[in-house]
């Protein structure tokens, strides 16, 4: 394989990041700095901007110009070295905001949207939204490896991006790596290892072998910058919706990423008088078997309380959350609430979205609209009122995970026989059965 260029230009982007603040402490470091957490509390520093040269920036060039990617709002985003943001790739981001008449019929809603992450490019995740972001980052730093740690998505991301980049990437996957994740990242160039522990455990250990050899992990050594590319999840769908920001956008939660930086984008979008946001409650689904940030915010509590994953949503199964707090602040601002939901209502839930919209998603988005419906059924959404499910995954990834239904039953290739089957089917069908 030939070796990266690591040649940038130093043409600067729009960038108006100003540098990293500590979000307990207040410390505040330089954009150049190179840790990703503050050396006082450990928490993972987080990106600041001038909002008022960013808002001066978007009124100058036009948005109808700008091309519809991962890097359309890049005043907003903390990447600065133009070279670096066109090596990773134009491809991520700007995915379709779907009206979802017949899913919102089946749920009793009539202004029902799907944000569809599942089309995502280049690997069918939000996760290519963050992972583009350490990619640069990582060319921005000169530095030519990337590793990262993941329950399945980030690693595909993190092998599709590195290999359009040039550089080589290491996967670690926790203990019960499921065979076609191994595969896909194989086949996308990367080096795979399995660690035997869970998420957390393996989150754990990665840190500090980034710490020891100086491998750059995509979602902890890059962690500030990886984290802001979720925010463009927020900026499209308020674009989407003619700026006019919903009543409720409800989003499946793992580390807490996703969602605590819809927030800060949606507040960014206010902040530099792009849209009003304030009135958008910011509702996150976890599944049962590991909801520690529902829990908190449910019952009130101001900590989290790590849990051990027991859940088929494997991308959420997260149990100690990192942005955990963040997240619970956030639903909290905007009045938001949580749902968690069994691993059956979240099958159920992939199957209805499926057959009501036609788009596959894997677990993480039945935990969305299974959540969703809870939602509705408490009377925290109205029927009316302009809803956002953010669909954060790709099914055909997850699809041999499915409950079985009967193996589709063998009749003689013949027409006769092929009609009395197919008025089975019908039959299946009337009666609500999937065959
Ligand atoms: C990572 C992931 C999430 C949750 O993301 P966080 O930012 O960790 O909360 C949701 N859905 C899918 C498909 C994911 O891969
Ligand atoms: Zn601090």
């Amino acid at each position: 394989m030939a070796a990266p260029n690591n040649h940038l230009s130093g043409q600067p982007t729009r960038s108006c990041a100003t540098g990293l603040r500590c979000p307990k402490c207040g410390q505040t470091f330089p954009l150049s700095e190179t840790e990703a957490f503050c050396p006082e509390c450990s928490r993972c520093l987080d990106v600041t901007y001038d909002y008022e040269l960013a808002a001066q920036r978007l009124k100058q060039l036009g948005l109808a110009e700008r091309p519809q990617n991962v890097w359309r709002f890049d005043e907003l985003l903390p990447i600065t070295d133009a070279a670096a943001q066109s090596r990773v790739g134009q491809v991520s981001g700007f995915t379709p905001l779907i009206r979802a008449e017949r899913l919102g019929a089946e749920l009793g809603l009539t202004n029902l949207y799907i944000k569809d992450d599942s089309s995502n490019r280049p690997s069918f995740s939000y996760k290519d939204r963050v992972v583009s972001m350490s990619v640069a980052r990582l060319l921005e730093l000169g530095k030519t490896e990337l590793g990262c740690v993941s329950t399945g998505n980030v690693g595909h991301a993190v092998s599709a991006l590195a290999a359009k980049a040039g550089v080589p990437a290491y996967v670690f996957y926790p203990n019960r790596l499921e065979h076609t994740k191994a595969r896909v990242c194989r086949a996308l160039g990367a080096r795979v290892c399995q660690v035997d522990g869970n998420y957390d455990e393996a989150n754990r250990e990665c840190r500090r072998l980034s710490a020891e050899t100086g491998l750059e992990f995509a979602n902890i050594s890059l962690r500030p910058f990886y984290s802001e590319g979720a925010k463009t999840e927020g900026f499209e769908i308020i674009e989407q919706l003619g700026w006019q920001a919903p009543e409720h956008i409800v989003l499946p939660a793992a580390g807490g990423t996703l969602s605590s930086r819809a927030h800060k984008g949606l507040k960014e979008l206010e902040t530099v008088g792009l849209a009003e946001t304030a009135h958008t409650k910011i509702h996150i689904a976890q599944p049962d078997g590991c909801s520690p940030i529902a829990a908190t915010i449910v019952d009130g509590r101001d900590a989290i309380e790590p849990v051990i994953p027991t859940t088929i949503a494997h991308s959420l199964a997260i149990g100690a959350p990192g942005d955990g707090m963040l997240v619970v602040d956030a639903v909290r601002a905007r009045g938001g609430t949580a749902a968690t939901v069994t691993d059956e209502e979240i099958w159920a839930a992939v199957d209805l979205l499926g057959a009501t919209e036609g788009i596959l998603t894997e677990p993480a988005g039945g935990t969305a609209i299974a959540s969703l419906s809870k939602l509705i059924d408490a009377g925290h959404i109205g029927s009316d009122d302009v809803t956002v499910a953010v669909i954060t995954g790709n099914g055909l990834k997850t699809i041999e995970d499915h409950p079985d239904k009967p193996w589709p039953t063998m009749v003689p290739c013949e027409v006769d026989a092929m009609r009395d089957a197919l008025d089975q089917l019908r039959d299946g069908a009337a009666a609500g059965v999937g065959a």
